[in-house]
């Protein structure tokens, strides 16, 4: 019998974390409260996997078998047979706190309960699941999904050491290479990265170059595969502000990790960079 996982939420993380592992041979229920998240996840996935077979990448019976092995649900419906709960939802604690404790009361005893958070503390999010704290822990993947091979493993003070092991395994399975860090805020990849974005929006704000002047030079100059600001557009401008908030607050420092205004300004006027046509960039044409 082939291995079931459930994935909550099905954005831009969700939705590659689904795609992922049902290429890898498992089958993936694919959760979210809204219909529309649900809808556009597969297309995303049909599209994807089309690319995949025009491309030579898999065949059309294998592109096939990835697809029937996707189903998309605004309940738990398959959390009886999950043995991985991965929640991919929006980053903030108090929905991710609310999920995790429907996880805990609703999948089986074993199974184990991941977030995909990007900085948020595990042990927070897990704070509210009694006895099933030892199957807390951070699946920390990167956008895209299906190419990023990093998965960040983190484990909380509670977290087993069967939990650990298991969820490297599942990362691999996924032809991912996972790597361990500890629970503070924004763990190693944001503590170190999104300082640096929030740092491009000052320059930007303060007048030392414009938008294409910092991406480029941090390009050329640091070989970064895009510019800082690029690379904040690819993430979500919301998700960089959230994180930045997560930094701020659990760390302190406001002058070192309070975000930018600039950022905070594009947020609150609805341009979250690529997933609404507009970010720092316009991507409408
Ligand atoms: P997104 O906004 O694209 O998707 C979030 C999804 O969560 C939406 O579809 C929303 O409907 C759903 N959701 C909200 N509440 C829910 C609930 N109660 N139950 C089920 N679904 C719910 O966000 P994203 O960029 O995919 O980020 C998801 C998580 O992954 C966040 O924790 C984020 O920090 C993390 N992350 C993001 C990136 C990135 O580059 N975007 C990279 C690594 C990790």
């Amino acid at each position: 019998m082939s291995e079931v996982i459930s994935v909550i939420g099905a954005g831009t993380m969700g939705s590659g974390i689904a795609i992922t592992a049902a290429s890898a041979g498992i089958e993936v229920c694919q959760v979210d409260v809204s219909s529309d998240q649900l809808e556009r996840a597969k297309q995303y996935h049909a599209k994807t996997l089309a690319r995949n077979v025009e491309k030579e990448r898999m065949t059309a019976d294998e592109a096939e078998a990835t697809k029937a092995r996707l189903s998309y649900c605004d309940s738990h419906a398959r959390a009886a047979e999950s043995s991985f709960a991965i929640e991919a939802a929006t980053e903030n604690a108090d929905i991710k706190k609310k999920i995790f404790g429907a996880m805990a009361s609703t999948y089986p005893a074993d199974c184990i309960l991941a977030t995909n958070t990007s900085s948020i503390s595990i042990s927070e999010i897990g704070s509210g699941v009694g006895d099933a704290a030892d199957r807390v822990i951070g699946m920390h993947f990167f956008n895209p999904v299906p190419v990023m091979k990093l998965v960040e493993v983190i484990k909380s003070p509670a977290t087993s050491e069967d939990t650990l092991a298991r969820t490297i395994a599942l990362s691999e399975r996924m032809g991912k290479t996972p790597i361990p860090a500890n629970d503070f805020p924004g763990f190693v990849s944001n503590r170190v990265l999104m300082p640096m974005i929030n740092e491009a929006f000052h320059a930007w704000n303060d007048g030392v170059a414009g938008p294409e002047e910092i991406d480029g030079i941090m390009k050329l100059g640091c070989a970064f595969p895009m510019g800082p600001l690029r690379l904040a557009d690819l993430i979500g401008l919301d998700v960089c502000r959230d994180i930045m908030l997560v930094l701020h607050e659990g760390l302190g420092h406001p002058d070192k990790y309070a975000p930018c205004t600039k950022l905070v300004e594009l947020v609150e006027a609805g341009h979250l960079g690529n997933k609404t046509g507009k970010g720092v960039y316009d991507y409408s044409s």
